[in-house]
């Protein structure tokens, strides 16, 4: 062994992290920690559920246990389970690839009435994420403030009707809750210009799928960079069609307050016309993702240069870049950061490794998720192509195969 490495956080960045130290030096002891039971981060519960191609990036994470001899610790949770520190102590090098799980606060009067969901807080009740709260009652005029994918893989999934979740992993309960939403029309605000909106537009011209909707944009203006083109002719090519769920662009409009008695009723609007107040029965917010705070980031990252923290200590993925970027954005960041490591790794024979996590509680290895894993695949209902375990209490019993039949 060439030296211990512990990454704490199993999602994208953490698994590429992984592949590029072992691929560069297989014979490396390269342990991924993570809070949940389960690997693989968002792509678990972040990426739509009706995006089940981007999922089979995990196809190629599972190579990195399978054959390129990286171990996973699920349930222990950095900051709660077992510090920072001790991992520092045990491990040549630590890595922190944790992400940004919390929504970022609107931070205007009104921001936290009832009724103001973020958008990392309801994906995760909608992809039945342990540690979710309820799905909560939108009422027929949800209205989205954010542009980016996140924002409009919410409005995506507000707008489909029933059939069109054929093949995804979308629960019993959240498709319930989907199917009973009474939406009758979905309002979506960015503060840019269109030509400048956030969104890929891949995304946007997937919406022109959607069976169910009729759709207008407005004030989406004009562009003379040929990028930008492509966004709004994507954007104008969807205007139209005659379904039951309306859908309206609108852009330009900076959010100044969360009006209502009570519970959310209207946001007030900044635009180039002055103000302007859009009724709704819910806000759900998607402008980015914070740090939870079971991690001191900020501190941590204060002299941070290309990942290194200080001795030992490195970042990547959100955690480091903030909440910016697709999944294959996450590769190159982890390239570098293994290059740097390798140049900077002094291995100490004396440094336990995962022995310091021995005695705590119900941690789970790789064969245990492939339990949970074949559990959730091996009779998903019709129309799905699997039913996750939706409690960390189920998780844990599978991992161990108590109560197997
Ligand atoms: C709603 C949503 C949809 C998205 N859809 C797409 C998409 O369709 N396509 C795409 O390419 N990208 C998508 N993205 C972006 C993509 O998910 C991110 O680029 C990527 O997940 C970031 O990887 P990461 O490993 O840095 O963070 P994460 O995926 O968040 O992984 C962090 C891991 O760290 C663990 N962790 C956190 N804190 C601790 C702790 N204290 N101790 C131990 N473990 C910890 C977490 O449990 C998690 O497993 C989406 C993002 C969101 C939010």
């Amino acid at each position: 062994m060439t030296g211990q490495i512990a990454i704490i956080g199993a999602g994208p960045s953490g698994c590429f992290l992984a592949q590029a130290l072992l691929k560069a030096q297989p014979d490396l002891r390269v342990d991924l920690i993570d809070r949940l039971p389960v690997p693989y981060g968002l792509v678990r519960y972040g990426v739509a559920a009706d995006h089940q191609g981007t999922k089979a990036v995990t196809r190629q994470f599972a190579r990195l246990f399978e054959r390129q001899g990286a171990r996973f610790f699920g349930n222990v949770g950095v900051g709660t389970a077992v510090t920072l520190d001790d991992l520092r102590g045990a491990y040549d090098a630590v890595v922190l690839a944790a992400g940004l799980s919390a929504d970022r606060a609107l931070g205007i009067p009104g921001g936290d009435l009832p009724g103001v969901h973020g958008a990392g807080k309801l994906t995760r009740a909608l992809y039945e994420h342990p540690e979710a709260e309820a799905l909560p009652e939108l009422g027929p005029n949800p209205l989205i403030v954010g542009n980016g994918n996140v924002a409009i893989d919410l409005l995506r999934l507000l707008a489909k009707s029933p059939e069109e979740f054929d093949g995804s992993d979308l629960g019993a309960g959240p498709s319930d809750w989907l199917a009973g939403s009474g939406i009758e029309e979905i309002t979506i605000t960015g503060r840019s210009p269109a030509a400048a909106a956030k969104f890929d537009t891949v995304m946007i011209k997937e919406l022109g799928k959607l069976t169910g909707v009729t759709i207008r944009v407005i004030g989406a203006g004009d562009s003379d960079d040929p990028e930008a083109q492509k966004k709004l002719a994507a954007l104008t090519a969807l205007e139209g069609g005659d379904g039951p769920r309306r859908i309206t662009f609108r852009f330009g409009l900076t959010p100044l307050a969360v009006e209502g008695e009570g519970q959310a009723a209207a946001v007030r609007f900044d635009s180039a016309e002055g103000e302007e107040v859009l009724a709704c029965t819910s806000v759900l917010t998607a402008i980015g993702f914070d740090t939870p705070g079971d991690l001191p980031r900020d501190a941590l990252l204060q002299d941070e240069q290309d990942g290194g923290l200080a001795a030992g200590l490195y970042a990547t993925g959100w955690f480091r870049r903030g909440p910016r970027g697709t999944i294959p954005d996450n590769r190159a960041d982890a390239k570098a950061l293994a290059d740097r490591i390798l140049g900077e790794l002094t291995p100490d024979p004396a440094k336990p490794g995962a022995a310091i996590l021995q005695g705590l509680d119900a941690i789970t290895d790789y064969d245990g998720w492939c339990r949970i894993d074949s559990a959730e695949t091996a009779n998903p209902p019709p129309g799905r192509c699997r039913a996750k375990i939706t409690t960390r209490e189920a998780m844990l019993t599978l991992a161990r195969q108590e109560d197997m039949q």
